[in-house]
């Protein structure tokens, strides 16, 4: 019999059109003869639909999708709830694969309710989803365990606009410009921006606060862009490091889904002690995040002395066939539906160890 996957995709999340592109190519590359696959968008407003119509077709508009269809938390069915003409009936299901990215999805929320199911789902837990989305409590941690970072400062929304003269000088006296401001919880790299002077900054902040009640400063990397993709629950294998030359001055998200023009190098061309470190600390980081089925982990690397930084970790990284996590993994040896299959498998294996 066949495995029933629920995929999720779409999502209350300004990457909400990202999912719907790595979802489509999930579900194009699972094997039918192993899985029957369940598509369910969730729209930008939060409703959670049951998509009937042919996977080649899925596209961000919405169509086919009329029948109500969500994981109900109730342990005791580890099922669906479908509503077709105001019946509720419950389908069975096995596993959820949540292909959301960002907020309420990437971030805990989603895990929190397959937790309740108990239901296996693919990828990291509540709290490791929660801290990797949270950019100050992943930089705080990592700054906890000596992971090298650059210097970052946390800054509140209710704090800054009491006190905006003294948040600009307290920038100005810890860091040089340029300056990366970010939302705390961000991807994609929405909302955040680099600002070469003073006025830049002063907009910046603004443009930040616009996505999140929390944002960080960090001091800019003149820095290579360099990922590692990561895959395992107690024991884990950690990819070669692959490279980005972004399109724009820093990755964008014009840089990213705009251009198509970033260019992927994969394996990276750094010397052997570096991949060696990068690796290292890919593998540290996983664990000390507790991550479980999947991470992309990214780091900076200093253009001229090759010093490494820490950047951050996705949890539910791009997705597509030729985004970075999946390529890194083929590069490995582990072809994309392959990568599926593990990926399953890891999610049905986390679930048996809890009980
Ligand atoms: P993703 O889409 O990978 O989840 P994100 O939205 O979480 O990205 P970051 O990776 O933190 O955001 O930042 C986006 C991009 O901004 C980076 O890939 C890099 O190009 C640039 N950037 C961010 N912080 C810095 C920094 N401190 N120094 C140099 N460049 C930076
Ligand atoms: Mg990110
Ligand atoms: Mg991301
Ligand atoms: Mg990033």
């Amino acid at each position: 019999t066949k495995l029933k996957v629920a995929v999720l995709f779409g999502g209350v999340s300004t990457e909400h059109e990202i999912s719907i592109v790595s979802a489509k190519s999930i579900m194009q590359n699972m094997d039918k003869e192993k899985y029957e696959v369940i598509p369910i968008g969730i729209t930008k407003e939060g409703k959670w639909l049951l998509y009937t119509g042919k996977i080649e077709d899925l596209d961000s508009k919405w169509t086919q999708f009329s029948i109500e269809c969500f994981v109900s938390p109730d342990r005791t069915k580890k099922a669906l709830v479908k509503i077709k003409d105001s019946e509720a009936t419950f389908i069975d299901i096995d596993v959820v694969f949540p292909v959301l990215h960002g907020m309420n999805g990437e971030d805990g929320t989603v895990q929190g309710l397959l937790e309740l199911s108990d239901i296996p789902y693919v990828g990291c837990g509540v709290l490791s989803s929660a801290i990797c989305m949270d950019k100050a409590f992943a930089k705080k941690l990592a700054l906890l365990e000596g992971i090298p970072q650059g210097h970052f400062l946390v800054v509140y929304k209710n704090e800054y606009s009491a006190k905006k003269d003294y948040f600009i000088k307290r920038i100005e006296s810890e860091f040089s410009y340029p300056v990366f401001v970010k939302p705390a919880n961000s991807g994609s790299s929405v909302g955040i921006s680099k600002a070469k002077d003073r006025e830049d900054l002063v907009l910046a902040i603004h443009e930040a606060f616009l996505y999140d009640t929390k944002i960080l400063i960090e001091q800019a990397i003149n820095a290579r862009e360099i990922e590692c993709a990561v895959l395992g629950n107690d024991e884990v294998f950690v990819s070669e490091p692959g490279e980005i030359i972004p399109s724009r001055e820093f990755y964008s998200y014009e840089a990213k889904y705009i251009d198509n023009s970033s260019e992927l190098i994969i394996p990276a061309r750094l010397p052997k002690e570096v991949i060696e470190e990068i690796k290292d600390l890919a593998g540290r980081i996983y664990k000390i995040f507790e991550c479980c089925g999947m991470a992309r982990v990214d780091f900076f690397v200093d253009k001229d002395t090759n010093k490494v930084y820490f950047n951050e970790v996705n949890t539910i990284p791009g997705f597509t066939s030729i985004s970075m996590y999946p390529k890194l993994m083929e590069f490995s040896g582990i072809p994309y539906s392959q990568l599926i299959d593990k990926l399953i498998s890891l999610a049905i294996e986390k679930n048996r160890q809890k009980k």
